[in-house]
């Protein structure tokens, strides 16, 4: 089938590797639900933002203003990327890890965690510190709606409550009832968390049309580079809470007690959280790439994301020793992340193949999401298996599986390649 439109272009698209069998090759990165390459258009406008840069916040010259309108309009930017309310707070992290984080440090006092056991771990440890239920993993979306709303029924209703919930899933690619999930929440008095990190690189996020409380994504897996991330949402939990780091910038008015103490007062926006001076190259740079992929057209991405899809998953289905993992079945509507076992393979060494032989980068192993991965592959709860464990022995069971992921910068030449390899 032809492709729908052309990749968008991205670093290290021409970036050629050895192969043990000989000669080089072009190296195909399917590992996006790791890391994403760089758009080549956030590159630019880092680099040329990159030579006026100046602190930000506090300086009075030239350049020290410039910064400063750059971080707080990349924060606009990303903000209407995610179609947030007029009073919600966009607080710039480091990652969804760190976004996450910082709200289980923001939770009211006695609040009540409902996280489903399928989560990556970023989403499922955050909350260990609070009263967290723990839901079974569900094989259909209405399940999941079903197991919350048992949940939520039976709590406290008087007490503060929150969901969270990822949007896409990083070992299936599934796509969560995210809608049916907030209003279920919403119906019990709860707030609900998305953990946008697998959905925002592939499908738009609506704060308002998904009625979230707070959104959550990784700057790296949306195409820009390392280093930032984005917790944006409603305001009142953030703005009681203590700040997430103590320090300059977070801070309004310091003064000496007499009894020679010090009293702090806090901002009451989103630069409590922000303490020490932010990333703004990180922020400019995924407001940069929330830029480029409002302009590339979501309809056109996902059109295009659906076509190598239906290609890897056509491809793994003429294999018979391949076994694609799935929760939600054939049906369900996914994201460019597939993870799947080969009978006969250890996924470790399936995986090292695919590079040496290839020039094909994918992941193996359990992908931070160890209760999921051991509830796909069938494997006891118990069993050691961890991120690169050794493969089971030969008759039993796996114990990691193999991942392959892409997006709006993958080619059609790399997935084609992907499925000559394991065909
Ligand atoms: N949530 C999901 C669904 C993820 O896939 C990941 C990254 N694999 C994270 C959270 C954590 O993202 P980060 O490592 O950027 O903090």
């Amino acid at each position: 089938a032809p492709s729908v439109c052309a990749p968008l272009s991205v670093l290290g698209r021409d970036v050629t590797v050895p192969l043990v069998t000989g000669g080089e090759v072009t190296y195909a990165a399917l590992d996006y639900a790791a890391s994403a390459p760089a758009l080549q258009r956030v590159w630019d406008d880092v680099a040329a933002y990159a030579p006026y840069y100046g602190s930000v916040h506090r300086g009075a010259g030239y350049l020290s203003q410039l910064s400063t309108d750059l971080f707080e309009n990349a924060r606009r930017t990303v903000a209407a990327f995610l179609d947030c309310r007029e009073d919600d707070q966009l607080v710039f992290t480091r990652s969804t890890t760190d976004s996450l984080n910082l709200l289980a440090a923001a939770l009211p006092a006695g609040c009540q965690v409902f996280v489903f056991e399928t989560e990556h771990h970023a989403s499922l440890l955050p909350w260990r510190e609070a009263h967290v239920t723990y839901l079974d993993a569900p094989r259909t979306p209405a399940e999941a709606v079903a197991t919350l709303e048992r949940a939520l029924a039976d709590r406290d209703p008087h007490g503060p409550a929150l969901v969270c919930v990822t949007g896409a899933s990083n070992v299936t690619g599934e796509i969560w009832p995210v809608r049916e999930l907030a209003a279920s929440a919403h119906a019990h008095g709860a707030r609900i968390v998305l953990d946008a990190a697998q959905l925002a690189p592939h499908h738009p996020v609506s704060v308002q049309d998904l009625d979230v409380d707070w959104v959550a994504f990784s700057g790296h897996k949306l195409y820009a580079p390392f280093g930032s991330g984005v917790l944006a949402g409603r305001a009142d939990w953030l703005r009681q809470a203590d700040p997430y780091l103590a320090g300059g910038g977070a801070s309004r008015k310091v003064t000496r007690r007499t009894d020679g103490g010090v009293d702090v007062e806090w901002h009451e926006t989103a630069a409590r959280h922000e303490a020490g001076s932010p990333n703004v190259i990180g922020a400019y740079a995924v407001a940069s790439a929330c830029k480029a992929l409002t302009e590339a057209g979501f309809d056109t991405l996902v059109a295009r994301e659906q076509h190598l899809i239906d290609t890897v998953r056509a491809g793994l289905a003429e294999v018979p020793e391949v076994r694609v993992l799935s929760l939600f079945g054939d049906d369900a509507p996914r994201v460019g992340v597939i993870s799947f076992v080969v009978e006969g393979w250890n996924s470790s060494h399936f995986a090292a193949a695919l590079s040496a032989e290839y020039g094909i980068g994918v992941r193996d192993g359990l992908f931070c999401a160890h209760p999921l991965v051991r509830t796909l592959l069938g494997s006891d709860p118990q069993t050691q298996g961890e991120c690169g464990a050794p493969e089971a022995a030969p008759g039993e069971k796996s114990l990691n599986a193999i991942r392959v992921s892409f997006g709006a910068g993958t080619p059609d030449e790399h997935v084609e390649r992907f499925v000559r390899a394991v065909g």
